[in-house]
């Protein structure tokens, strides 16, 4: 089946899991390569298979070059334990499961070869160039460009929310997540990446150090009951991929940074990945 057949089937199957971005209203039905609304609006599939539900371009630093490097650390395992971990979480039966800044995508197609195929999986970013790289994986999972804070999803549509490194909003997580639904939101510690950071920065910069308690208290304060998981690792880096280690991260794009010199980066061939997994269950009182 074609790319944009697959993907009009896959959406039509769950249509009630998406609303109109233009009048949150149901679709009602699928006429040629287009989702209709009740009111009318309609979303089109574009040739990739995905839906762009933004009404202007978003704005990212993220590009295709970054990406790709991206992939090929994650395709390599950098994030692999972090998954697995993500994967205890989430309750075994079938899932309606939405990936928050999916970015190209690997993290939840890793996420699906550890689960049954029973799931449904909604992946979504701000970035064209992710969406584009993320439909080309061979998964079934659904991929669209999508803002944060005005999700194209129906209220109670999610069994789970997952969120690597991405930022948050609450209020549209709370209106979207099931009752009872959990979400999963994955932080660095302060010792994500240390031997990357201390390479490119010096100890005068604000970046030599990294502090997650703002976020960690934002949480906590949405969901008091939240746990946390510690998952701490160092991941050994093949010398083919360090190049791709400091593109993928934007720790290598700000002003100040130190270029490192060959010898630098041959000696980089280890990395410390220490993330929180901040999990919590929605409770029933919230929306
Ligand atoms: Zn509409």
């Amino acid at each position: 089946m074609k790319k944009i057949e697959r993907a009009k089937k896959l959406v039509w199957d769950h249509h009630q899991v998406f609303q109109c971005p233009v009048c949150q209203h149901a679709f009602s039905k699928l006429s040629g390569n287009s989702l209709v609304c009740e009111q009318g609006h309609t979303i089109d599939f574009n040739r990739h298979g995905y839906l762009h539900f933004l009404n202007t371009q978003g704005t990212t630093e993220y590009d295709r070059e970054m990406f790709l490097s991206r992939r090929k650390l994650l395709n390599a395992g950098l994030f692999r334990p972090i998954v697995e971990q993500v994967n205890e979480i989430i309750p075994e039966d079938p899932q309606t499961i939405l990936d928050v800044g999916t970015g190209e995508g690997t993290p939840l197609v890793q996420l699906a070869s550890f689960r049954n195929n029973k799931d449904f999986y909604v992946g979504f970013d701000i970035s064209k160039p992710g969406i584009t790289l993320a439909t080309q994986l061979d998964v079934d999972a659904f991929f669209c460009i999508a803002d944060l804070r005005h999700l194209p999803f129906a209220d109670h549509s999610f069994d789970t929310i997952l969120e690597l490194f991405s930022p948050s909003d609450y209020r549209e997580f709370n209106r979207v997540l099931k009752d009872n639904g959990t979400l999963i939101k994955v932080i660095p510690n302060a010792g994500y990446l240390l031997e990357l950071r201390h390479l490119l920065y010096g100890d005068h910069n604000q970046h030599y150090d990294y502090d997650n308690s703002k976020v960690l208290k934002l949480f906590k304060k949405h969901y008091p009951n939240a746990s946390v998981v510690r998952v701490r690792y160092q991941f050994e880096l093949p010398s083919s991929l360090v190049t791709d280690m400091i593109k993928m991260t934007p720790m290598s794009w700000g002003k100040d940074v130190h270029q490192p010199t060959k010898t630098e980066l041959e000696n980089l061939n280890s990395v410390t990945v220490d993330v929180s997994l901040l999990v919590a269950k929605k409770e029933k009182s919230k929306i």
